[in-house]
């Protein structure tokens, strides 16, 4: 009896089991035929620029190169480099004609060739002013890695030559094109969490290599401040919607370190706004990546953690009595800045972050690092 009922339950169960797999088969195969019918096919590509690759470093082979993949607008279409092997491999890799590589003595002739609109520089600090006052001769439009340069005065030479040659500068704050900071931005700016009391920014990292030219004054403009503290200066403005008017600064670098001998390792600056807003922000090449902000309003509070990586960005936003995690579509920074870049060319408009918003960070930086000296607030 019991062994029948079993039996019976089993069956029960088997048909029961059976029908709930036909079913969610009929329900998949119906789901795929509904799929294949929403599935939209993407467009053949638009028009794109033709991008020329000044400079073929670590993040021009790994950020820059991959993203053009992603972009509409933009594509590569030859490369600027003191070595021919390497600037030959990754021709192949990327479709680069052989008669599109250029190395620094011949880059002028860029001028002549008419597949290349837009620049791209991404040699170190010292190298930027030349090399986009050069494209610009070259009546090229040029996107400028930060920080724009190793001074305010190379800046404002920059700036000219594009206003000279009626060209387009921009220089690539790649957070300003993505939807993390973006979003942080709207937020604290709608004043939703309150009027924004406090921004508190970390960013920095443990250097290696002594030898590198992140760590050459001549080739960097400066320590950690010039390379990575841009980050935390550069969100404490974009977050405020301000400009501030005073800074204090102080700086600190192990003694006998071989890493440090030209320049800084850690820098800590604070910032006051018109608004009353305070920024207190580190910088260092001696400690554990970090990427970090928090901004404090008067009823709540927005953290990311890690703010300004290349990926895995993630964002907080805290009230009084709710934890909310907010997520976007994760963006490929280089691809959205680079075709914003083509954009603002396509249609004749002023980029979001032009050479003005590189100079204003290089003065202030400059102001920083005269504060840290003298150990005295200094008015901006
Ligand atoms: P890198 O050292 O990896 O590459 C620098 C390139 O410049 C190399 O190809 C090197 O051969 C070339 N070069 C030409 N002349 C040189 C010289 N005299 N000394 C040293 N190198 C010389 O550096 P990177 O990390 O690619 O940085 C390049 C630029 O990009 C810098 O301005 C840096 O601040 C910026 N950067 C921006 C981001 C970002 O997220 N936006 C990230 C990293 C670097």
């Amino acid at each position: 009896m019991s062994d029948t009922t079993g039996k019976e339950v089993t069956r029960r169960g088997f048909i029961t089991r059976v029908g709930q797999g036909l079913v969610a088969a009929n329900l998949a195969g119906s789901l795929l035929k509904n799929a294949s019918a929403q599935l939209t096919v993407p467009d053949p590509p638009g028009k794109k620029l033709g991008w020329a690759i000044v400079g073929l470093g670590s993040l021009s082979i790994h950020q820059i190169l991959p993203a053009f993949a992603k972009c509409e607008k933009s594509k590569v279409v030859a490369f600027v480099s003191g070595h021919p092997d390497k600037a030959n491999k990754l021709a192949l890799r990327y479709g680069v004609s052989p008669k599109n590589i250029y190395n620094y003595q011949n880059y002028d002739s860029i001028k002549d060739n008419p597949d290349v609109d837009i620049i791209y520089i991404v040699l170190p600090n010292g190298m930027h002013a030349e090399y986009t006052v050069r494209g610009f001769q070259a009546g090229k439009h040029v996107l400028c890695e930060k920080p724009m340069a190793n001074t305010a005065a190379e800046c404002q030479q920059m700036i000219d030559a594009a206003q000279r040659a009626n060209r387009k500068l921009m220089i690539a704050y790649r957070c300003r094109y993505e939807p993390y900071n973006r979003e942080a931005i709207r937020i604290a700016q709608s004043k939703e969490l309150g009027p924004t009391q406090m921004i508190i920014a970390d960013t920095g990292f443990n250097i290696g290599d002594p030898n590198q030219w992140r760590l050459n004054r001549k080739l960097a403009g400066g320590g950690s401040l010039m390379d990575i503290g841009i980050y935390a200066l550069n969100a404490s403005r974009y977050l405020s919607g301000e400009e501030p008017t005073e800074v204090n600064a102080m700086t600190y670098t192990s003694p006998g370190d071989p890493r440090f001998k030209e320049v800084e390792e850690h820098i800590n600056f604070q910032l006051g706004f018109p608004s009353g807003l305070l920024a207190n922000c580190t910088s260092s090449y001696g400690y554990f990546p970090q990427s970090h902000y928090r901004v404090l309003g008067t009823e709540g509070r927005i953290e990311m953690d890690p703010a300004t990586w290349y990926t895995g960005l993630r964002m907080r936003l805290s009230r009084r009595n709710t934890i909310e995690e907010r997520e976007f579509p994760e963006v490929d920074h280089f691809a959205s800045e680079m075709d914003h870049m083509s954009d603002c060319v396509m249609q004749n408009k002023e980029p979001l972050t032009p050479g003005e918003e590189g100079l204003r960070d290089l003065k202030i930086m400059m102001k920083i690092y005269e504060a840290a000296q003298s150990r005295q607030t200094i008015k901006l």
